[in-house]
C-alpha cells in the first residue's frame, strides 16, 4: 500500500521542504487555507498518535515548536493552531501521523466549532478518573 508521506520521505514524491532531520521532516501543506501552512511528519510510517513512542513524540514536538516560531516570523501571523487528527471519526485523511501548523490572521475565515458549554465538576471528575486509570 503506497503512502504519500512515505513517498515524500524517500524522495519519490515532490514536496516543498521546510525542515528535514533524521527522524522528522516538515513540508508545505498542499492546501494553503492561510499561506504558510506546514505539515510536520515523522519519517517512520506510524499511523497515529497512539503508536508514537516517547522519544519520537518528543522529537516531533521539538520540531513543531521550532517551525511554529519560524512560521510566526515569516508570516507575521496573529495566531497559530496545531491540528492533529486520529481515525476516520477524527477526520484523519492520510494514515501516517502528521501535525498541521495553521497560521491564523485576525478575521480569517477558518473556524473550529464545538459546544463550549461548561460541564459539571462531577462529570469532569468522573471523566478525569477514567482517563487517569488508563495511563500507562
Ligand atoms: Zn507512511
Amino acid at each position: 500500500m503506497s503512502c504519500i508521506f512515505c513517498e515524500i520521505s524517500s524522495g519519490n514524491a515532490p514536496a516543498s521542504f521546510v525542515y528535514n532531520d533524521k527522524h522528522v521532516y516538515a513540508i508545505m501543506s498542499l492546501e494553503q487555507p492561510n499561506p504558510y501552512k506546514v505539515l510536520v511528519i515523522p519519517h517512520a510510517h506510524i499511523e497515529n498518535i497512539y503508536d508514537l513512542n516517547d522519544q519520537l513524540a518528543a522529537s516531533i514536538f521539538q520540531v513543531t515548536a521550532k517551525i511554529a516560531r519560524a512560521i510566526r516570523d515569516a508570516s507575521s501571523c496573529d495566531g497559530l493552531n496545531i491540528v492533529q487528527s486520529n481515525g476516520e471519526a477524527g477526520q484523519q485523511d492520510v494514515f501516517h501521523f502528521h501535525l498541521h501548523l495553521v497560521p491564523r490572521f485576525t478575521n480569517d475565515k477558518i473556524t473550529f466549532a464545538w459546544d463550549n458549554t461548561p460541564s459539571s465538576r462531577d462529570v469532569l471528575d468522573q471523566l478525569s478518573k477514567e482517563i487517569a486509570e488508563n495511563l500507562h
